[in-house]
């Protein structure tokens, strides 16, 4: 039985990727060890969120990793890929209660510890479903190690840090305005805040001044926070109003005196250079008012509504009361005039409800003490971002950071660490929970409620999932990790905090590399969104392609940092491409006979076209190697593509078959050992990219030095021994030269049965010598008969058609083309057809009652027609022309 007999037609995806995938695992080739002997590459995995369902972002990240992971596990780096999973504290949290309301029940129905248990429920049911998805990508994680958020051990991890940062005097608890999210019931981190332009307006108000001597004009964007004013301010430079600093307005509808102050907060040239302060409602008010020791008078409730400070309007909707407020501002005379105006309104990264600015106790961290060191680990070069734009992105914030709100107002998260004393007030900040008063001994201590921000763990995540707070082997060895791959979009949510906390815990910056990569979005540019349901699902790619020619498509023409389009024939190009090394694969086996040995192979028989092929993959070795350390994935996939597809199937196999097909030739071993070489070296370059086919093709070659899996195959290394410069310099210009005469023959619709003489002029002798020994190759590419060698181009006859390449010119004469008579004969027919088609059309348009009742469309296309016709007729006249 022949070889291939065993083999399928083509490659099977589905059966395939299941069966390697667990024999991956089941060999524990994705396991890794600190291992003294080997050099450590690690990538702490993103960890996504509980919540998640996977999407093209994460199928584009994952695929990174893994071509990364995979690359130095096979140049022998112990590589680990560690994955895992975040709580998602929000996100879940939001989703339990959504389903709880379609019981009919909410959070305080059931209580913390009810709630708590389905939220661990659902995290059983629903955690691991991505984790499975991921693994249809062929993501070589290392799944012992898997991690999460909310584990003994990260929990461990989060509240020592939490400890740490307070004794240090990094968190403090403090009353400060916040973001609130009255649809999510929590305070929100600057981070979490999106801005949208909305439309709005300019509510220009006068406040009568309280001695009656005039009136101040002020405008604001939201006329309902002014019940919560306790001061207007101006500029203290402003001498149209210095007068006035120390006096006391009227508050509108509220009818109370408040002061007017002087800050330097206030714009002098902006508007009428007054404006009204409301601590409770904006974070720069609340700035102002700390200075000026102002009331806080909070007049909306958590879900934003006008609260018992509000008066006659408590109880409605912000944004009803803002309607009613306005108009008795109108009723009252007060309202100056209405100016619409766009504005930039934050709102919540959840779930979109416009951001409420709140006053509340709430914890923090100092970012100042915690951001110097980690923006001088990107100035000097510990942490590089890939590409480098990036860190102006990262500057930009840390520079401008603000202290972080870390506590939640949820259930679902790491629970604060701090016990309020109910007796004496004292705040103790303890793992385990301590059981009295530090200041008066009570035993009446409180937990806090409130939960961490889910992304204080995730920042933890580099040492945190090596073990950290213990020193383990693990910590040691991995730590800082070698590169992280995550969109740009979570640079500031997540990147920074590592990056700080890095720095913070272990004194060490946690990765070398940040490699950024865009967002995919649909075919016409726009992002994918549920919304505009242009979502594209990739396991339901995987099912109908495969994961390779998936991560083909994801990869091929992807440069780190830019976004990219994806459209579903890049996904088939991966598809083509599988098969065309599959057919090629088939083709060099059944020319393999089952006994086949390269014992006897023999270097000094190698041929032209050999030495050509070996060196040119030299060549792609060393590029591809370099494009990987330089994260070019998709320059590096181009051209092992490049290399496989066009020289190694479409010249070297084409080359190679006269010798397979001939059971005398003396070379015939050394092609079919050359055939398997260079593709299973070629498999061993394309494996991080595509996995599954790779191991597959691998497996089935006929080879003398094989590994038990592709994957633990050393990563190909150039050899010197296959350097030949001269032969690969040599078969470029006869591969031109084939080109050209190619081409000179599809222009002319000659067949390929058609064999015709060539005259290559060339003063250079080796072109000449190189065309007399690849004179085989020019008979079978190019229908070559008869070839003569000249050093001028005299006596060629003026007919001949001439065919440049890089090493001189072809020429080549008419006759042996095409037979002249005949395509005279057969010219004189097309034009006889053609004068008669475009007096038909000639004929039509001069006809008035045509053209006056044709529709416009079908003139049009007589139109054209007339004009096609026209240039086919001059075309036909200038090639009987130039046979004559
Ligand atoms: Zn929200
Ligand atoms: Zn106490």
């Amino acid at each position: 039985m022949a070889r291939v007999d065993n083999i399928n037609k083509a490659f099977e995806p589905e059966e395939a990727e299941a069966r390697m995938y667990a024999d991956w695992q089941e060999k524990g080739y994705f396991h890794a060890v600190p291992d003294p002997d080997k050099k450590p590459f690690c990538i702490v995995m993103p960890p996504p969120n509980i919540t998640g369902q996977l999407h093209m972002g994460h199928a584009l990240d994952n695929t990174l990793q893994d071509i990364l992971t995979r690359y130095k596990r096979m140049q022998g780096f112990s590589a680990l890929w560690l994955p895992g999973t975040d709580h998602a504290a929000i996100a879940t949290e939001a989703k339990i209660v959504e389903a709880m309301k379609k019981e009919g029940i909410s959070k305080d129905d059931i209580g913390r510890e009810k709630f708590l248990e389905r939220a661990w429920q659902w995290r059983d049911l629903y955690g691991s479903r991505i984790v499975e998805q991921l693994k249809r990508l062929g993501s070589s994680c290392d799944w012992q190690r898997e991690r999460f958020t909310m584990d003994e051990g990260l929990s461990e991890a989060v509240t020592e840090v939490f400890i740490r940062y307070y004794n240090q005097g990094l968190i403090y608890r403090g009353e400060r305005i916040i973001n609130w999210c009255p649809q999510c019931l929590t305070s929100i981190s600057d981070a979490e805040v999106e801005f949208e332009e909305q439309d709005g307006y300019f509510w220009h108000l006068k406040y009568l001044l309280a001695d009656g001597s005039g009136e101040l004009i002020l405008a604001t964007t939201r006329p309902e926070t002014l019940l919560g004013d306790t001061a207007v301010a101006v500029h203290p430079d402003d001498e149209r109003y210095a007068h006035l600093i120390g006096k006391t307005v009227i508050l509108p509808l509220v009818g109370k005196e408040i002061p007017i102050i002087a800050d330097t907060y206030v714009e002098k040239d902006f508007g009428t250079g007054v404006v009204k302060i409301t601590p409770a409602h904006d974070p720069n008010d609340f700035e102002v008012g700390l200075r000026h020791n102002l009331p806080v008078v909070t007049v909306m409730t958590q879900d934003a509504h006008m609260n018992e400070n509000a008066g006659i309007y408590a109880g409605l909707d912000r944004y009803e009361a803002r309607k009613k407020i306005v108009a008795d501002l109108t009723a009252q005379g007060l309202l100056v005039k209405t100016e619409p105006h766009k504005h930039n309104v934050g709102t919540c990264y959840r779930c979109k409800t416009t951001v409420e600015p709140r006053v509340s106790f709430q914890w923090f961290v100092r970012m100042k003490p915690l951001a110097e060191p980690a923006i001088a680990a990107v100035r000097n070069g510990e942490t590089k971002f890939v590409p480098e734009r990036f860190d102006k992105t990262y500057f930009n914030w840390m520079e401008n950071i603000r202290d972080w709100c870390i506590s939640r107002q949820l259930w679902w998260g790491h629970r604060i660490p701090a016990y309020y004393c109910q007796d004496c007030g004292e705040i103790t900040v303890a793992v385990p929970a301590p059981e009295s008063c530090m200041k008066c001994g009570s035993s009446h201590l409180k937990q806090d409620p409130d939960t961490l921000d889910t992304w204080f763990s995730s920042a933890l995540w580099p040492f945190s999932t090596l073990g950290w707070p213990e020193k383990t082997d693990e910590l040691a060895y991995w730590y800082p990790t070698t590169v992280l791959v995550t969109g740009y979009d979570i640079i500031f949510f997540w990147v920074a905090r590592m990056i700080f906390s890095g720095l913070a815990c272990m004194d060490e910056t946690p990765f070398e590399h940040v490699l950024i990569h865009g967002i995919i979005r649909d075919a016409q540019g726009r992002k994918m969104s549920k919304s505009l349901g242009n979502g594209i699902d990739p396991l339901v790619l995987v099912d109908k392609y495969g994961a390779d020619s998936l991560r083909f498509a994801l990869v091929n023409g992807n440069a780190p940092g830019n976004d990219q389009r994806f459209q579903e024939e890049k996904i088939e190009a991966g598809r083509n491409f599988t098969n065309k090394i599959w057919n090629a694969m088939r083709f060099v086996l059944m020319n393999c006979e089952d006994d086949l040995s390269f014992e006897k192979v023999d270097r000094s028989r190698f041929t032209i076209e050999d030495k050509w092929i070996l060196s040119r993959l030299n060549t792609v070795i060393t590029e591809v190697t370099a494009n990987l350390d330089r994260f070019e994935f998709g320059i590096a996939v181009a051209k092992i593509y490049s290399f496989l597809w066009e020289e190694y199937c479409d010249w070297y196999i084409e080359i190679a078959k006269a010798r397979l097909y001939d059971k005398e030739s003396s070379t015939r071993l050394e092609a079919q050992f050359i055939l398997n070489d260079v593709l299973a070296r070629a498999m061993q370059l394309l494996h991080p990219f595509m996995p599954f086919l790779t191991e597959e093709v691998y497996s089935y070659l006929v080879l003398d030095y094989r590994a038990d899996s592709i994957m633990i195959s050393e990563w190909p290394k150039p050899d010197a021994s296959d350097e030949y410069p001269v032969q690969e310099q040599q078969m470029v210009l006869l591969m031109d030269a084939i080109r050209a005469i190619r081409n000179v023959r599809v222009n002319m619709g000659v067949v390929p049965s058609r064999k015709a003489n060539i005259i290559l002029v060339t003063d250079d002798l080796t072109v000449a010598d190189m065309f007399v020994t690849g004179k085989g190759f020019l008979e079978r590419l190019a229908s070559v008969s008869g070839l003569e060698v000249r050093d001028n181009k005299d006596n060629i006859p003026s007919t001949a058609v001439a065919a440049v390449f890089g090493g001189g010119e072809i020429y080549i004469p008419l006759e042996d083309l095409i037979d002249i008579d005949k395509e005279l004969d057969r010219l004189d027919k097309e034009m006889i057809n053609l004068k008669r088609e475009l007096e038909r059309v000639e004929g039509k348009l001069s006809n008035e009652e045509f053209v006056g009742k044709a529709p416009e469309k079908v003139i049009t296309s007589e139109r054209e027609k007339q004009v096609r016709y026209q240039e086919m007729y001059k075309n036909i006249l200038a090639r009987i022309e130039l046979l004559k």
